[in-house]
């Protein structure tokens, strides 16, 4: 059996007898989102022809529509555009920023920076060219969280007649902050409408899906923007992304995505169907898994003397568990430790390395069926003090535990 240290197993039984509560509140929050899925997939009358898959041009792919229709209904949105050819969420968030951006035209940020992948394709980082939106004339303002909140007096000033489009970020990423609720969104939401009603409100939903009852597209987004191979593609999508918004975001969208005047009419699927249906069926659950294995390793690290965020009680907005390590040595060991108990490459040792895109080493361990999946059990870090880890995913409750058990162990070990 695996080499999980006695005083960790107690532990972890403690454990879940203090975190029942919790565990409870995710079931119940799964089972509303599931029904939310599994009535879109009644309403639209899903059938096995819908796993059929185009090829070439791709003309009337009743899958690929049905799955369109399926997103749309689940987030309240007017359409969406799902494609396993969105290459990941920053190609997808990239798509929605160029599909309603124009020169002249400025983007706010309203949540501070975006995620690091951003930074090049809006043209903070890089020399510009390539075609970020800096090289077509498109301007970028940024306002900074204050105390960990969206700053609404400086929202406020920023917001004049070049603002096209505001982008807000649920998720903490890298960054030590609480996550935005969906309904903290929608009240950010609501006050930029209530200064600059035309500006276009997009939210980088990445990992936040299904981990709360409502997403900020029932709080009045105009886009929401994520990756498959997080939460919505339940694990079992190979690759793709999706943008769920209104009517004319989303056909600017698939403009963009693929031509002006071919929008959503092609793009072969290539057998990509099923499994983008079946995991989006299967997300909320999936999902649930996630936060269960975030919330048990939360207060794993806890007990073993670890500064963490959310706390284990804390209120739970993404799939995100952050430990702050103090140690570069305890967080690599960590890593190393979530990579060994995985499924996949479990024998390979995970070491810091100067990734693309990034000012510090980073080290990611990610032993998954679907390369970089961050749905599946998954750790990485920046390595520079505080030394903060981040845990994402499990695709199994079970799995996850043992996990995050081994991790511990080597810990006190
Ligand atoms: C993962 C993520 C992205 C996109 O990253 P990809 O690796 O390109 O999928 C963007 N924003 C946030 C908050 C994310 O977590």
């Amino acid at each position: 059996m695996l080499n999980i240290d006695e005083r960790i197993i107690k532990l972890a039984e403690e454990i879940e007898a203090e975190i029942a509560p919790q565990f409870k509140e995710i079931d119940a929050i799964a089972q509303y989102n599931q029904e939310k899925v599994l009535n879109a997939f009644i309403k639209n009358k899903v059938s096995d022809s819908h796993f059929n898959h185009s090829t070439g041009y791709g003309y009337n792919d009743v899958g690929r529509e049905v799955i369109d229709k399926i997103y749309a209904d689940t987030f309240g949105t007017e359409d969406a555009l799902v494609r396993h050819n969105i290459v990941n969420g920053t190609h997808a968030l990239a798509i929605a920023l160029f599909a309603v951006l124009r020169p002249g035209d400025t983007l706010l940020a309203v949540t501070g920076k975006p995620y690091d992948t951003l930074e090049e394709a809006i043209g903070i980082s890089g020399d510009g060219k390539g075609g970020s939106l800096k090289e077509f004339g498109v301007n970028y303002r940024q306002v900074d969280l204050k105390d960990n909140k969206p700053d609404y007096d400086t929202i406020k000033k920023e917001l004049t007649d070049d603002v096209k489009c505001c982008i807000i970020q649920r998720s903490k990423g890298y960054d030590w902050r609480d996550t935005l609720s969906s309904k903290e969104i929608g009240e950010l939401i609501a006050f930029i409408k209530s200064v600059k009603p035309d500006a276009i409100c997009m939210v980088d939903n990445c990992y936040g899906e299904f981990v709360e009852r409502d997403e900020p597209s029932n709080y009045g987004a105009d886009m929401i923007v994520g990756s498959l191979i997080k939460n919505v593609g339940g694990g079992l999508a190979q690759s793709g992304g999706y943008i769920a918004g209104t009517r004319e975001c989303v056909e600017l969208a698939a403009y963009r995505q693929t031509s002006p005047g071919i929008g959503k009419e092609c793009g072969a699927t290539l057998g990509q169907n099923r499994h983008i249906l079946q995991g989006f069926f299967m997300a909320p659950h999936i999902v649930a898994q996630a936060v269960k294995t975030a919330v048990f390793c939360g207060a794993m690290m806890e007990k073993l003397g670890f500064e963490v965020n959310p706390a284990s009680n804390g209120k739970r907005c993404d799939i995100i568990q952050s430990i702050k390590f103090n140690d570069a040595e305890k967080l690599i060991k960590f890593c190393q430790a979530i990579q060994m108990a995985s499924p996949v490459d479990s024998y390979v040792t995970p070491e810091p390395w100067d990734m693309p895109g990034y000012n510090h080493q980073v080290i990611m361990a990610a032993g998954t069926f679907v390369s970089g999946a961050s749905i599946e059990i998954s750790a990485d870090a920046p390595i520079k003090p505080p030394y903060v880890g981040y845990l994402q995913g499990g695709l199994t409750y079970e799995s996850g535990r043992i996990a995050v058990m081994l991790a511990a162990s080597a810990l006190i070990d």
